[in-house]
């Protein structure tokens, strides 16, 4: 690796909305470089989780150091094919041109009928503000000008700014956890030199740790013996758990302090949802999987909990909708683990004023993520909720369907430009809640498919929240409390009483099923008596029979919750809290 001075080195990202074709460029330049075959059918190599390949997203940032001759020269590129969980595009382009990071326009899947790159150009320059000329219009599907983007990487990103003389300084940027080899850290060197059999120190733990092997992915590890400052690779250093080799932590030698790394601002979970077993002797099984899953995602917050209808499970904290999605379809995937997932919630805020709940709490401001927890109106100053700032970027046409949609969903319009004839880019600050279940789905609906969202976190804003308790005959449901804007409460009451009614068995009474805030009901249902009599085939006298019948009535009600006298069997918990399909 001493073959390549600072100067031969590029370090690089391709950052592009999701299915835009990150890992297939990937992919192209991989072959390109001779790093894999060519003659091999190469489909998102980098992809290599079964959800990855499925879905086509790729959930685990990926690196591969490619080595390619150019104008007489051998350089290092070292690649990082980037997630697609968050849609972030057009937030990340302004973090790059914050952080004065060069940036390479590409324009990708020119080989599309329709595709009109001139015009795209166009609104890249109208948007972001480079000259059209600089971008590369490439086909990754069919290699069409692909080497052009790996001139551009040489010719227009500077190398990195690095000291080898400097003692060791590396960034851990990503980690996965190996059954045999224990963690695998993926680093960048920013000073010195590190080798195997050096003793190394993390910033975060000060814990000490001695390299067994470090090396490069190419893609595959491949041992190396050593990494100079400006490389990227990874390091094995009997690591145990991936929280040792914590994302954004400094590596430096022992004895060799250095200044650590301002490492990277934490991904933040914007969704919660509940995970519950469906089987509570399931419970074991399931928190193993979960455990060994977010060994490999440190974006998952994991908090135990409790529902009384779906026992015990655990509330989970996930970037986004699609990494929701993503991780539930791991566990059922690589760990054959079936759960129940609720209907996710967002992470509201309380401002206490009770002098009380502030010494309970040790604080303040306190985050609620379960509706149990919420603090009524008389000990509180306010309530906040998470918004973020959404971009839409849609043909014209849609242009007021889009607007009525995203009024419904409380949005405020902070921008609209027309970036040319025909596209419109909408900016909105949205309340988080109100685009974690369907919004998107609602988007592409109403745009035949044509509209793009994109969001970024845009803090907390003052709301008026409410907590919404379901009674069934007068008696609070506690698995069933809701947060909700007061704006919402009618829909979403109106809503939960809905699907109860259609989960629940009709009994031998009337049931009133009503959704209450405070004591103001504001959406009830009714389902109807029916007297399951199961004495009706028993006409004539045989006692014992009777008896045995009724008993097994009695020993199947008590796998039923019981709430006032009303029977609940765990399956209507289920239907009215797991999350709705809605496509
Ligand atoms: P990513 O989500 O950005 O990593 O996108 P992928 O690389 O997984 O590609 C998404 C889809 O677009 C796949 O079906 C690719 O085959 C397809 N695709 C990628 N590049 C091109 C291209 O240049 N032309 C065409 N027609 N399709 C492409
Ligand atoms: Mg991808």
């Amino acid at each position: 690796m001493s073959r390549f001075p600072v100067e031969d080195i590029r370090n690089f990202s391709i950052i592009a909305h999701v299915d835009h074709g990150k890992s297939t460029l990937a992919d192209r330049l991989l072959e390109l470089t001779g790093t894999i075959d060519k003659t091999t059918k190469n489909k998102q190599v980098l992809d290599k989780l079964q959800v990855e390949r499925e879905r086509g997203i790729t959930v685990k940032a990926q690196t591969a150091s490619l080595f390619y001759s150019f104008g007489g020269k051998q350089y290092l590129l070292n690649l990082i094919d980037t997630p697609g969980i968050q849609a972030q595009t057009v937030a990340n382009f302004f973090l790059a041109f914050e952080a004065q990071l060069s940036v390479i326009p590409v324009i990708n899947k020119i080989d599309l009928k329709n595709a009109d790159p001139e015009r795209v150009g166009k609104q890249i320059e109208k948007v972001f503000d480079i000259p059209s000329d600089e971008c590369i219009k490439i086909s990754a599907k069919f290699g069409t000008n692909v080497d052009s983007v790996l001139q551009a990487v040489i010719e227009r990103i500077p190398p990195p700014k690095v000291h080898r003389e400097n003692p060791l300084k590396a960034l851990v940027f990503d980690s996965t956890f190996d059954q045999y080899r224990g963690v695998i850290a993926n680093i960048a060197l920013f000073d010195g030199m590190v080798s195997k059999g050096d003793k190394i120190v993390s910033a975060h733990s000060k814990k000490t740790y001695e390299v067994n092997e470090v090396g490069i992915l190419n893609p595959n590890e491949q041992p190396t013996h050593k990494l100079y400052a400006g490389q990227v690779g990874f390091l094995i250093a009997g690591m145990k758990d991936v929280t040792e080799a914590q994302i954004g932590d400094t590596l430096y030698l022992h004895n060799h302090p250095v200044e650590p790394l301002p490492g990277f601002k934490s991904a933040k979970p914007m969704v919660f949802a509940g995970v519950y077993p469906i089987d509570q002797s399931e419970y074991n099984n399931l928190k193993s999987a979960i455990e060994k899953l977010t060994l490999n995602d440190s974006s998952v917050t994991v908090h135990r909990d409790c529902s009384l209808a779906l026992g015990a499970g655990w509330r989970l904290g996930f970037l986004g909708l699609l990494h929701m999605e993503v991780f539930n379809q791991r566990l059922e995937q690589e760990y054959n683990a079936s759960v129940i997932l609720t209907t996710p919630t967002v992470p509201y805020k309380a401002v206490l004023s009770s002098a009380k709940l502030i010494k309970e709490y040790k604080e303040k401001e306190i985050t609620i993520i379960n509706p149990a927890q919420f603090p009524d109106k008389s000990k509180v100053t306010e309530y906040l909720e998470p918004v973020v700032l959404g971009t839409v970027i849609a043909p014209t046409e849609y242009t007021g369907k889009i607007m009525a949609l995203c009024q419904a969903r409380r949005a405020i319009q902070k921008n609209m430009t027309f970036i040319d004839e025909n596209r419109v880019m909408l900016k909105y600050l949205f309340p988080l809640n109100e685009i974690v279940v369907d919004f998107y789905d609602s988007l592409k609906s109403l745009s035949s498919g044509y509209a793009s969202f994109d969001y970024e976190d845009a803090g907390y804003q003052t709301a008026e929240l409410i907590k919404m308790d379901i009674l069934l005959n007068g008696n609070i449901v506690e698995e069933l409390v809701t947060v909700v804007h007061r704006e919402k409460a009618y829909t979403v009451g109106k809503s939960i009483c809905e699907r109860l009614k259609d989960s629940l068995p009709r009994q031998l009474f009337e049931i009133a099923i009503q959704a209450a805030v405070g004591s103001k009901v504001i959406a009830r249902e009714t389902v109807k008596a029916y007297r399951k009599n199961v004495l009706a085939k028993c006409y004539g006298g045989d006692i014992t029979r009777k008896m045995k019948l009724l008993k097994r009535q009695a020993e199947g009600k008590k796998k039923l919750r019981k709430i006032g006298n009303i029977e609940i069997p765990k399956d209507a918990f289920i239907k009215v809290l797991k999350t709705q399909p809605n496509k």
